[in-house]
């Protein structure tokens, strides 16, 4: 039998009539001969008030009991999705993660998988089931005690149950009608995608489209899992939502696919640190043990400076996420009173955002670039920092002209148009 796995978001399976409608999803791929795996998450806003219930008893809780009381949301879910499917005459069960088994390291909170053994959902399939329901966002450790994936984790499972079963695709159900070029509340031209690389969603998962867990899409990238974000609230058919893919299955790449944003960052630079081996090193590993995230980091020399002369001094500039300033300042600070690193002073910016150009045509394409700064000239935009990879360029830029950035680029990459 060909299998499909179906994920069903917190919006999606929100209140009775809303599973009832994505049972009706299920319903009909089991007429066209398929045999489903459901992940649902918990119903909206459930998982919400568990964490504040776990919060509310305690401060320092112990993560192995929060883990305990959040997996309860998706429980419900997959218990009633199971019996919604009943009602409509179609053979399903549901299992909760323990019972799969779903083996998770015992990092509460934000566990990985280990394995997903297919035996007892496989029998089940064997004996006439045509519906596996599974709580999403849930395992078990070897430990035996409960654990969960972090936060949107429901994605993930549906990308691993896919990967593990072989499924022929992995439909991820939620309150949007794909992906889209960028974000459609800031550029209305905001164009709906067909395809979209693996490569290129993970770059505007991560730089803020929110759509899906970035763990979900490097796991559907590692195993090729051909995953379709599609709405649970209108009628679709297999040509809804957008295909995120291989590249090899996009015939006519664009040279770029879309425009990301981030509006929370900050610029910070140390102001004359030492030009010598061994700086950067002394500056990004306290930084990194004291858990500061670093994006975009530049370095650069007057060339009428040049070399590793005694004197020789340099500005580090690096952008971390602006809630981590204060964080990143205190390890500056401590790394100075230590004696790893001298600079004069360290300053922060606050006030600026990171706005990106996304796509793999990038890679065979020259100019790209050039276009873009022109686009961002012609507005009279400052760009402040850049950093580049093989797919995606990145600016920061002040956080008030975000909006014109990302539409002055929409309209200079012509990403309105198919
Ligand atoms: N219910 C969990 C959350 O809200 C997991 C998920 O929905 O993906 O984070
Ligand atoms: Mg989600």
């Amino acid at each position: 039998m060909p299998l499909l796995v179906m994920k069903f978001g917190g919006t999606s399976v929100a209140d009775l009539s809303r599973i009832e409608n994505a049972a009706k999803k299920v319903q009909r791929e089991v007429a066209r001969g398929y045999d489903v795996i459901v992940i649902v998450s918990a119903m909206s806003g459930e998982t919400n008030k568990l964490v504040s219930f776990v919060e509310g008893t305690s401060k320092l809780y112990d993560a192995r009991e929060y883990d305990a009381v959040v997996t309860a949301g998706e429980n419900v879910t997959a218990g009633l999705m199971a019996l919604r499917l009943q009602e409509m005459g179609i053979p399903a069960r549901s299992w909760q993660g323990w019972q799969v088994p779903i083996n998770t390291t015992s990092a509460h909170g934000s566990a990985r998988f280990v394995s997903i053994p297919r035996d007892h959902i496989d029998q089940k399939f064997a004996e006439g089931f045509k519906v596996a329901v599974v709580a999403g966002f849930q395992g078990v450790s070897a430990e035996g005690r409960l654990t969960t994936l972090g936060r949107g984790g429901s994605d993930t499972t549906a990308v691993a149950f896919a990967a593990a079963f072989g499924a022929e695709r992995c439909d991820i159900y939620t309150d949007v009608d794909g992906i889209y070029t960028t974000d459609p509340r800031i550029a209305s031209k905001a164009r709906k995608l067909e395809k979209i690389a693996f490569e290129e969603m993970l770059e505007l998962a991560s730089l803020g489209a929110k759509v899906l867990q970035t763990r979900s899409v490097e796991l559907a990238m590692r195993y090729k899992v051909r995953l379709r974000v599609l709405s649970s609230f209108e009628d679709t058919d297999e040509n809804s939502g957008t295909l995120v893919c291989d590249e090899e299955e996009i015939m006519e790449s664009k040279v770029v696919s879309g425009v990301a944003y981030s509006r929370d960052e900050a610029k910070m630079t140390l102001v004359t640190v030492e030009d010598r081996p061994g700086v950067a090193s002394a500056i990004f590993g306290p930084l990194a043990e004291a858990g500061v995230n670093v994006d975009m980091i530049v370095q650069n020399i007057s060339e009428k400076n040049y070399g590793s002369h005694p004197g020789a001094v340099t500005d580090m500039t690096f952008s971390v996420p602006v809630n981590q300033v204060a964080r990143a300042q205190k390890a500056m600070e401590d790394a100075r009173s230590a004696g790893l690193i001298n600079y004069d002073e360290l300053v922060a910016d606050t006030e600026v955002a990171k706005v990106s150009v996304v796509g793999i045509g990038m890679r065979s394409q020259v100019g790209v670039a050039a276009k873009m700064f022109q686009a961002l000239s012609s507005e009279n935009i400052n760009i402040k920092v850049i950093a580049t990879s093989e797919i995606k360029i990145s600016v920061l830029i002040d956080r008030k002209y975000m909006e014109l950035a990302v539409q002055a680029l929409h309209d200079a990459f012509e990403l309105d148009k198919a």
